[in-house]
């Protein structure tokens, strides 16, 4: 049995936010950090736009940031919780900039703030088109400077470790790779920060590590999770051959001034909404999809030939040359765009100081739910959320660490035993790949009564299959990722079935 103080499932912005924070408060505390394949296999690794704040230098106004949050979430936001991630944008911004994140700034020696749909100012900081790998990067090289802070790749959790005489998470089981062995972790404090669940969808642009597992470890503890209906679509991820995931056309390139046109080379956003292509995803991505539907192609054009000319290239570099990669000319070709799954709103609940129902356990980032979002998500607020809670969780965990003791009696909780030597792999593969192709036929932008019924169905019948095939035999990490995955669609179909409205990313065609 291994003994921490903090154990961090997750090594993207969230988690490595919060290691970062205790590990400089508590030297001689041990905090472990996990991450289930490399360091740069994260969300936070492929966020291209940046992150949104109002700097005090800035000519925008905080009032103006909350106004524009609550309208993407079409007011179903906690107006509260609004108020404190945008007020404390600039304090969480500094915190990253004091670990060596580098954003871009204009020739002024000003921050380059960038515009993007639904944000009525530019308040965008970014790093060129790949911001997040400038945090990731940073970020991990901070923590790597800090002796107390353990980083483990390749280590993944398979299950919580709860307490259920005083509802504590009190550890987790760890399989970790290089040793083969399932590790039995304690530590006085979980942080769940295990980001997003694009891969339930066959089209994302989420990378594979993206199961969900920490809202499936949590919900199965019994962790509060809500609004898992909520996943929210980005209108425009480049289409084509995709493998894992889909490449993303940043919002940023919109707010540059690329317009969308359909098949017939017709502007068609003003159609939709006065905000014409800078509307919320929400909007954009169901306008897309109507258009794809009125037309004889599977997707719809970003038009950038007509920005060509004001330093694209130098700004959105990565986009410039994976388009020139498939043959795309810019300055004379449209950009081939379409819908796909990219960000989930719900997740587990947690409260102001990002602590879930369960005691001693946080969860923070793309996994959580703070109430934040609302119904849809504004453009740049995920990496914003993250590190605001982050620091939310630290200043609660200055109150209650010194009073918590291990509580190290564990022995009568069940861990999957991983074989690795059986192959399961290919039938899983098969059963991966049809979970995901009916979530994207029955659960993306459009739902109707009979789709969310349909795909119930088919749920328990991947389900029931999957149980069969590892009957008898021990589980796999792939399979246990699967087992995560399956969770995760149902507890989208579950609540979507239970949600009675539309709202913001969630549209049910006969509510
Ligand atoms: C293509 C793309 C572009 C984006 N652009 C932007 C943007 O411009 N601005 C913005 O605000 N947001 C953007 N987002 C969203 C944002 O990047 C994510 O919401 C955010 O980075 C999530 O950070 P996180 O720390 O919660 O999770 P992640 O960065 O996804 O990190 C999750 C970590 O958990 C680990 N993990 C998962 N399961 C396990 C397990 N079972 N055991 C051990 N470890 C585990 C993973 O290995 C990983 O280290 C974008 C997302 C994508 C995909």
């Amino acid at each position: 049995m291994i003994k921490r103080d903090f154990l961090v499932i997750g090594a993207g912005i969230a988690g490595l936010s919060y290691a970062i924070k205790v590990a400089s408060k508590w030297p001689k505390s041990k905090i472990m950090v996990l991450s289930k394949e490399g360091f740069d296999n994260s969300n936070t690794q492929y966020a291209q736009g940046g992150i949104a704040g109002v700097l005090p230098c800035s000519n925008d106004q905080v009032n103006k940031h909350v106004e524009d949050t609550m309208i993407a979430g079409d007011h179903k936001n906690d107006k509260e919780i609004v108020e404190m991630v945008v007020s404390e944008a600039s304090e969480s911004i500094d915190d990253l900039i004091n670990w060596g994140v580098d954003f871009d700034k204009n020739n002024k020696g000003k921050y380059d703030l960038g515009l993007e749909g639904g944000h009525s100012k530019n308040r965008v900081l970014h790093h060129k088109d790949f911001t997040g790998k400038e945090i990731q990067d940073k970020l991990l090289r901070q923590a790597e400077n800090l002796s107390n802070i353990e980083l483990l790749h390749h280590n993944f959790a398979l299950e919580l470790i709860n307490n259920k005489s005083n509802n504590r998470v009190i550890g987790a089981y760890i399989y970790n790779a290089e040793s083969e062995k399932v590790e039995t972790v304690v530590s006085k404090i979980v942080f769940i920060a295990t980001g997003g669940i694009g891969q339930v969808y066959k089209i994302t642009t989420n990378p594979n590590v993206a199961t969900g597992d920490g809202i499936a470890l949590a919900y199965r503890i019994g962790a509060n999770v809500e609004g898992m209906e909520l996943v929210q679509f980005h209108p425009t991820a480049l289409f084509g051959d995709i493998g894992d995931r889909a490449f993303l056309i940043s919002e940023a390139v919109r707010g540059a001034g690329a317009i969308l046109r359909n098949e017939n080379g017709e502007a068609y956003m003003e159609k939709y909404d006065v905000r014409k292509d800078l509307a919320p995803r929400d909007i954009v991505a169901r306008a897309n999809l109507n258009e794809i539907r009125n037309s004889t192609i599977p997707y719809v054009y970003l038009d950038v030939t007509h920005i060509q000319d004001n330093g694209f290239e130098k700004h959105f570099p990565v986009i410039f040359a994976k388009c020139k990669e498939l043959g795309l000319n810019l300055k004379k070709d449209y950009i081939p765009v379409a819908p796909a799954a990219h960000y989930l709103c719900g997740g587990i609940s947690v409260n102001k100081k990002g602590k879930s129902s369960l005691n001693g356990m946080y969860a923070c980032g793309e996994c959580s739910s703070t109430g934040l979002h609302g119904t849809n998500r504004l453009a740049s607020n995920s990496l914003l959320e993250a590190v605001v809670y982050a620091n939310q969780s630290y200043k609660n965990t200055l109150n209650e660490f010194d009073n918590i003791e291990f509580e190290v009696d564990v022995d009568d909780f069940w861990h999957p035993v991983i074989n690795k030597n059986i192959s399961l792999d290919l039938p899983l593969k098969e059963l991966r790949k049809k979970l995901q192709w009916l979530m994207s036929s029955y659960m993306a932008v459009e739902k109707s009564d009979e789709s969310i019924n349909t795909m119930a169905k088919e749920v328990e019948k991947i389900s029931s299959n999957f149980e069969k095939l590892i009957h008898s035999k021990a589980y796999t990490i792939k399979s246990l990722e699967f087992r995560n995955l399956l969770s995760i669609s149902q507890l989208i179909v579950e609540h979507s079935k239970e949600r009675k409205s539309n709202s913001g990313v969630f549209f049910n065609k006969d509510l």
